[in-house]
């Protein structure tokens, strides 16, 4: 997605660790626009696939889950990362390593938001080595739900996340995916655009 292409080349900044910080439009401050144009572009995606449920994990994914899911007119529902009184017991529970703080840390879905009934888009901010997805994927499996597939906005092909994804036969659609990075350049893998 040449939009979202665009902003990281001109606002994201390299930071040790491999970490891309793009909170001036993403994950801090929030672009409502772009956001919109991303929620636009995973509709065109996924439009045919049933979609009725778009799912996340807090905090970053919350934004592009609802700009999302606005477009597909479903709810959307986020994976809470600590246990909070009005969860009740009735929850789906499995535990993701984080990339960005090097520890893990469980998640928690209300078994009242997620049901065999659902097909299920998941989308995040970013896709590293595929943690966060893949406890996501073991909410959905937990629930007995479908999923259509797995929404991106930013992929960091040179990590293995996206290749063991795909390879286990997900669906992962990544609207921006970088090669490489180094503090003053970043390589985009060319791809064709998915219909
Ligand atoms: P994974 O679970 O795929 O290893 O990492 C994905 C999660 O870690 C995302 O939810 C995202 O919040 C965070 N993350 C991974 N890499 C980066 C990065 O380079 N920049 C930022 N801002 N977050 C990242």
């Amino acid at each position: 997605m040449k939009e979202l292409e665009d902003r990281i080349r001109n606002e994201g900044k390299v930071f040790p660790g491999n970490i891309l910080k793009v909170d001036s439009f993403l994950n801090h401050q929030v672009d409502i626009k772009l956001l919109d144009d991303i929620g636009t572009e995973f509709y065109r995606l996924y439009k045919f696939a049933g979609i009725t449920k778009i799912l996340t994990i807090e905090a970053s994914g919350i934004a592009i889950a609802s700009l999302t899911a606005y477009h597909f007119q479903v709810p959307f529902v986020f994976a809470k990362k600590a246990q909070s009184a009005n969860l009740g017991n009735e929850v789906y529970t499995s535990r993701v390593h984080s990339y960005t703080h090097n520890k893990d840390y469980p998640i928690m879905l209300s078994k009242s938001y997620l049901t065999s009934d659902d097909t299920v888009l998941i989308v995040d901010d970013f896709l590293a080595n595929g943690k966060a997805a893949e406890g996501l994927l073991d909410i959905c499996k937990q629930a007995g739900a479908k999923v259509a597939g797995i929404g991106i906005c930013v992929e960091k092909g040179f990590q293995e996340g996206g290749k063991v994804l795909r390879e286990q036969g997900c669906r992962v659609t990544s609207l921006a995916i970088i090669d490489s990075m180094t503090d003053n350049d970043l390589v985009f893998r060319s791809h064709e655009e998915e219909k």
